[in-house]
């Protein structure tokens, strides 16, 4: 792999189009490099209204990815889902970061428990179910109160079905509509924290503090930072997110979502290797951004200081909540950011708004 450093100017692939890839190629223009957004709907996205350069086409149009890698000087992604053979295809022509064996562990939920737990790193109990006899067999083994979730593409929520007693696991299957599946014994948090890293391509990393993320509807809905818990447990949270990026030889941003226990005992919950909802705040709170960190990453800089210069609420902006912007914008110092979404469908992330308090 070369370490060459590629200077303002470059072009920077982006696999994916929505909010993540426009707030990073905001951070990359105003370091004075551009945004090539690749996806199979990306013309008139919130990533290709602030992109240089757009291909809309599919993932599997092999002449297209091509011909995308040949003009670009490096390729990321705002979206974990993107095929494996799609990165492999692109890295005949240009570098990708993060890789397909970091995309390969975080796509799938057996093979991410798998690997944070043979780190020594602590997860909810889990069995893998691929049929409703094997989803029962798990319950009896994990504990009568569990979470059912698809393996792949699940996000906010989606592909999950709580197991109680009471609930027929076979209704459970049945409901997530998957071939394969993960039994979760049903954790009773605390909070919910997560950090996020940067690592560089010569290793360097840079965390975030950890911050409480509270759920909506099984969507996020406030990010507190930083977390308030203590000294130690935040520690041990960044301490878990720094060895997983190492041990994914990382190249880009990590999150990772965490239990608290209310004895302060960390387990992971899950992944994302690129820029993530529960680290918006730092676009307003601290001296570089969790996209600017992604640019100068994947790019061979030196990564961007995390302090942070005030402690934030984010608020997410879901559906409707959006038709909130006109009292938002005249909220003295509510930082609004929208993302250009034309559609406030139930559900759908279109925007979200910062507040900044003195540092505690
Ligand atoms: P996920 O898609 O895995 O992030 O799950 C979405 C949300 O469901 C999480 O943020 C938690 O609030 C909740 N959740 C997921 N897994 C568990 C678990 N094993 N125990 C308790 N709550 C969970």
């Amino acid at each position: 792999m070369s370490h060459r450093t590629l200077p303002p100017g470059s072009t920077i692939g982006m696999l994916g189009d929505g909010q993540l890839g426009r707030m990073t190629a905001l951070a990359a223009a105003r370091l004075g490099y551009k945004v090539h957004v690749y996806a199979p709907d990306a013309e008139g996205s919130p990533c290709a209204q602030v992109s240089a350069a757009v291909t809309s086409a599919r993932w599997d149009d092999l002449d297209a990815l091509e011909a995308f890698a040949r003009a670009v000087d490096v390729v990321t992604l705002e979206w974990e889902n993107v095929p494996v053979a799609v990165v492999e295809h692109l890295g005949r022509f240009a570098p990708v970061h993060p890789g397909g064996n970091v995309l390969s562990v975080a796509q799938d939920r057996v093979a991410e428990k798998s690997f944070v737990n043979n780190l020594g790193i602590a997860t909810a109990p889990w069995r893998a179910a691929n049929s409703a006899e094997e989803v029962a067999k798990a319950v009896a083994e994990v504990g009568p109160r569990c979470i059912l979730k698809s393996n792949r593409l699940g996000y906010d929520g989606k592909g999950q079905a709580r197991i109680e007693p009471g609930i027929d696991p076979a209704d459970a299957w049945a409901a997530i509509r998957a071939d394969a599946g993960i039994v979760e014994g049903f954790v009773t948090f605390a909070c919910e924290v997560s950090v996020i890293v940067a690592r560089g391509l010569d290793g360097a990393m840079a965390a975030y503090p950890a911050v409480e993320n509270r759920h909506k509807n099984g969507i996020l809905d406030k990010t507190l930072a930083p977390a308030r818990m203590s000294a130690e447990t935040a520690a041990e949270a960044e301490r878990v997110a720094r060895r997983i990026a190492e041990a994914l030889d990382l190249v880009g941003v990590l999150a990772v979502e965490m239990f608290v226990t209310p004895d302060g005992a960390v387990l992971v919950n899950e992944m994302a290797p690129r820029p993530h909802n529960s680290g918006h705040w730092t676009m307003d709170a601290c001296h570089s951004d969790q996209f600017e960190q992604l640019v100068r990453a994947v790019c061979g800089l030196p990564l961007g200081s995390v302090d942070r210069v005030a402690d934030a609420e984010m608020e997410n902006l879901i559906g409707d909540d959006v038709l909130r912007w006109p009292e938002l914008l005249a909220e003295p110092g509510a930082r609004l950011h929208l993302y250009g979404k034309a559609e406030a469908r139930p559900g759908r992330k279109m925007g979200h708004v910062t507040r900044l308090f003195p540092r505690g």
